[in-house]
């Protein structure tokens, strides 16, 4: 008898993890073991080792999670399983996958699935999702991709994933640019590969930073700039119009607390696409912006720009480090 792969399924919580209890609605209750054994057929793709990491919804999820899910990853490779697998909240788990993508430092493929239906619904996805993650997470192909997202037999790069409707199972996209494989008959269906990735991150610590993110509105009198600053964050991720546009009145205040020593970077809020650099000239316009030392995201959303400045803020990295390093993820 032919000895199976080993893949590990590290479970973080969320809807996959939910059962209904007193009043119908669910919250987590399920732990690895139990998600494993709702899909038998699992075995056949793989030899589990399933274990236990949080049991919490996404918006409970904090760094140390992220910490405990990456030594998780890294014990089980060191272990022999081909891959991994971490269940979690679709809520936030696009920043989770991303934060652990900067971080992963291994060939072995890190999937992280979820679901957007509980598993007392009709129709629950958990099961297909946690089937088609382990299929990646064992395939040959997903290896040196770092963190791969996949639901509804769709496979994302964590770097460009975002979850994008509230409710549908389709929700995980990677607008602008979409996903790189799907799986079908229980095989990963690679299409395309990243033309760049990145040197691993030093690992942060554990401790929350505050790094708000602010969308900057239609007539905005950046009055919420100076408000902001009265809660001392470790820098300010602002999700300014079009490639990267403030009101002069923002622009402004913006300037004044860089001044004050605060970090400041932005992204588009249009939710895809770039900021520019050099295509818009008036006050305000992302020339201005980065002429008075606003951080362009580049391709960052505003949600990964921020994992990207904690990560680099509490593990040390001064100015020009976190400049670079977010020019380079951003490109
Ligand atoms: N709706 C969420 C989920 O799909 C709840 C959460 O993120 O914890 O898992």
């Amino acid at each position: 008898m032919s000895k199976k792969a080993v893949v590990a399924v590290g479970a973080l919580g969320g809807t996959i993890a939910m059962s209904a209890v007193g009043t119908g609605a669910v919250k987590p209750e399920l732990d690895a073991e139990d998600l494993v054994a709702a899909v038998p057929e699992l075995t056949n793709i793989a030899d589990i080792r399933a274990h236990s990491i949080a049991n919490v919804a996404s918006p409970a999820i904090v760094p140390s999670h992220v910490l405990d899910a990456l030594a998780f990853a890294r014990r089980a490779v060191d272990d022999g399983a081909v891959g991994v697998v971490l269940t979690h909240g679709t809520d936030t788990l696009e920043e989770t996958a991303y934060f652990l993508d900067l971080l992963w430092d291994r060939e072995e493929p890190l999937v992280v699935t979820g679901a957007m239906r509980s598993p007392n619904l009709p129709g629950a996805d958990g099961p297909a999702n946690l089937l088609s993650a382990v299929v990646a997470a064992s395939s040959e192909e997903a290896r040196g991709l770092g963190v791969l997202v996949v639901l509804d037999d769709t496979v994302h790069l964590a770097r460009l994933v975002s979850k994008t409707h509230s409710t549908g199972v389709w929700t995980f996209r990677s607008p602008g640019w979409g996903p790189v494989g799907r799986i079908a008959e229980r095989k990963l269906r690679l299409m395309l590969k990243p033309a760049r990735m990145f040197d691993p991150l030093p690992v942060p610590s554990a401790d929350p930073l505050h790094i708000p993110i602010v969308q900057s509105p239609w007539a905005d009198d950046g009055m919420w700039v100076t408000a902001i600053a009265s809660n001392n964050p470790r820098a300010l991720v602002i999700e300014a119009s079009g490639v990267g546009h403030l009101s002069e009145a923002a622009a402004d205040a913006c300037e004044q607390l860089m001044k004050d020593g605060l970090l400041v970077a932005m992204v588009t809020r249009t939710g895809s696409g770039t900021t520019l650099e050099h295509s818009y000239g008036y006050p305000g316009s992302e020339e201005d912006l980065i002429e008075r030392g606003i951080i362009p995201g580049g391709f960052l959303t505003g949600r990964k720009l921020r994992v990207l400045l904690h990560v680099l803020l509490s593990s040390g990295a001064d100015v020009d480090t976190i400049r670079n390093t977010v020019a380079g993820h951003g490109r």
